[in-house]
């Protein structure tokens, strides 16, 4: 037997017992004639000791002991003198009668503490070893902890795990799809899955009306930050359900979550948000609630001061930001600059300070101090606040004005990765007219259906009406982020051919990229729903970290390289020629 317990284990209630543990040597010291051990494995530290009553052989073979060495150890656990109270094994140590080296080791390329002194490349490169440490071994074990009982709440609820193909039909609509050449059927390529979703429909149409699925999904993306190319979603779907049942089901699935792994209860029921109001009040389809500072309209108020600005503006937004009367100048003037940025887009910032002194406004050529107090008043803002002002096109200014909103809230501290504000965001427009291409596309995936009472305008061949048209869709929104997505699907073959119309699709497309879906239809297709969550995000905001690379054991690195295999790769000129592919690359230069 390897091992009678594990570096995490021993406790005072064990002191007497002779034991055997193996692990790797995180660190030796000798003080006096002393030799002290630290054995690590995956659940802890255990202190092991030496002194001179120990046999020389013993002796020796502790000073020969090199970091990360894998050894067995076999001793007397006793109590400590010294107790370090830091770890939960502190109190005792292990007073070693026998040590077997189990393998050596070279010395690791950056230490294995929780602050380690590797920079990000060399750690990645040697994952396996990151991989020891304590913040890694956290995260984890957080993942496994939100898949277990995920399986477990989803399982309670009869929903049935059933895998779905990886290689598939390339039919790219939202992502570029990642592809994979066929050596069986020359010149054709499979897909990696963007998403189950065709999949998940047709297991409706099969009649397994509660399914799901923890699944890897690939979308050959330009990977913004922490993007992955290959992800994991919760995926389900639920039949003979309407939007209120998928989302009671899947609030059902959070909450569970939040309680058995963060020990959180939440009684009330999640807020519920139009994605109107969502741009309206936060400037962006997933608002951070932790805190206030809404978006107020003030096209009407703001407009008839012969500002120009504001005269020639469509519309005219702004937010109170409270207790920063006192920014000086040059902060205002670098937050000018800071909205300027491509990034957030905005013309200018205009402000109005409230202070003890009176009311300040970088507009007061044109706003009389009652005119300015009456904003102020009808924003709610008082003595000690700051209201920011942006004007334009209604849209971009209502993001460059929630852009605004979160940095402030990052600056103030109002951001508390530990404070946890869910929300659904609901009833979001079918379809996105795109000007350069100069046709629509499905916000969310042309599977999803339009509201029923928006099926005049569905049909209508206007922009302006199909602009207006509702989706059937909705998000799970998490401190600012979509952490899920997901819709009641069209399952009526007449409307999902007026959607692939709508996207500017020819029928023969239409059935050459999704005719086998449309085919089903007619089959009894019952009507149903679901969502996707992004397990990596989930698992990140969980643990409370802005990245998702820590909850993946193997991630990418931010052009898509697995920098420890060392992937993508060439491949040999036999490969190539068995696939029938002839690369045109470059040869890259190192
Ligand atoms: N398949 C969708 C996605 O990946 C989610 C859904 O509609 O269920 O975003």
């Amino acid at each position: 037997m390897y091992r009678t317990h594990t570096c995490g284990e021993l406790r005072i209630d064990h002191v007497g017992q002779t034991v055997t543990l193996a692990g790797w040597v995180q660190r030796t010291r000798k003080m006096g004639g002393m030799s002290f051990i630290d054995l690590r494995d995956r659940y802890g530290i255990t202190q092991l000791v030496i002194d001179e009553s120990s046999s020389k052989e013993l002796n020796d073979m502790a000073s020969g002991l090199g970091r990360e060495y894998v050894i067995q150890a076999i001793g007397v656990v006793e109590e400590r003198h010294s107790k370090n109270a830091k770890i939960p094994t502190g109190d005792i140590e292990i007073k070693l009668t026998e040590i077997n080296m189990l393998n050596e080791a070279q010395t690791p390329p950056f230490t294995i503490e929780d602050e380690s002194d590797g920079g990000e490349e060399l750690r990645a490169k040697y994952r396996y070893i990151d991989l020891r440490r304590n913040p890694l071994k956290k995260a984890l074990s957080l993942r496994h902890k939100m898949a277990h009982e995920t399986r477990n709440y989803l399982d309670s609820k009869d929903f049935m795990e059933i895998e779905t193909p990886y290689l598939i039909k390339s039919t790219p609509e939202g992502a570029r799809d990642f592809v994979v050449p066929s050596r069986m059927n020359p010149g054709e390529f499979y897909a990696l899955p963007q998403s189950p979703q065709q999949y998940k429909q047709l297991l409706m149409v099969a009649g397994y009306d509660r399914y799901f699925q923890i699944v890897r999904c690939f979308r050959d993306e330009d990977l913004r930050a922490d993007r992955q190319p290959e992800f994991t979603q919760i995926d389900c779907e639920m039949s003979f359900v309407e939007r209120e049942d998928v989302l009671n089901t899947f609030e059902g699935l959070a909450k569970h979550l939040f309680k058995n792994v963060l020990g959180m209860e939440f009684k009330e029921q999640f807020p519920r948000m139009s994605y109107a109001d969502a741009m309206g009040f936060y400037g962006s389809d997933k608002p951070d609630i932790r805190f206030g500072m809404k978006i107020n309209d003030l096209t009407g108020v703001a407009k008839g001061h012969n500002f120009s600005v504001f005269d020639d503006a469509p519309y005219i937004g702004g937010i109170v930001v409270e207790g920063i009367a006192s920014y000086t100048r040059k902060q205002i003037d670098e937050l000018t600059e800071w909205v300027k940025r491509p990034q957030v887009g905005a013309k200018g910032l205009v402000y109005i300070r409230i202070s003890e002194e009176g009311i300040k406004s970088s507009v007061d050529k044109f706003f009389t101090h009652d005119d300015l107090k009456k904003i102020a008043d009808g924003m709610g803002a008082g003595v000690g606040d700051m209201i920011f002002i942006m004007s334009g096109i209604k849209t971009k200014t209502q993001v460059a004005l929630g852009t605004l909103r979160i940095e402030m809230g990052n600056r103030l501290g109002l951001r508390d990765p530990k404070v946890f504000a869910p929300l659904w965001v609901c009833d979001f427009p079918l379809l996105e007219w795109d000007d350069e291409t100069n046709r629509f596309y499905a916000m969310h995936h042309p599977f999803t259906s339009p509201k029923p009472e928006d099926l005049d305008k569905f049909y209508s061949n206007r922009k302006e009406d199909l602009e207006l048209v509702s989706a059937n869709a909705y998000d799970f929104v998490l401190n600012g982020t979509e952490v899920g997505g997901g819709s009641i699907r069209i399952h009526n073959s007449n409307i999902q051919k007026r959607m692939f119309e709508v996207l500017g699709m020819t029928d023969e497309e239409a059935q050459y990229k999704f005719g086998f879906l449309m085919n089903a239809f007619k089959f009894g297709a019952p009507p149903h729903g679901g969502i996707a969550f992004g397990f990596d995000r989930f698992c990140s905001l969980f643990g409370g970290q802005d990245t998702i690379r820590d909850y993946i054991a193997f991630p990418k690195n931010n052009t898509g390289r697995d920098m420890m295999a060392d992937a993508p790769s060439r491949i040999d000129e036999m490969q190539m020629n068995e696939l029938f592919l002839k690369s045109v690359a470059p040869e890259k230069t190192k």
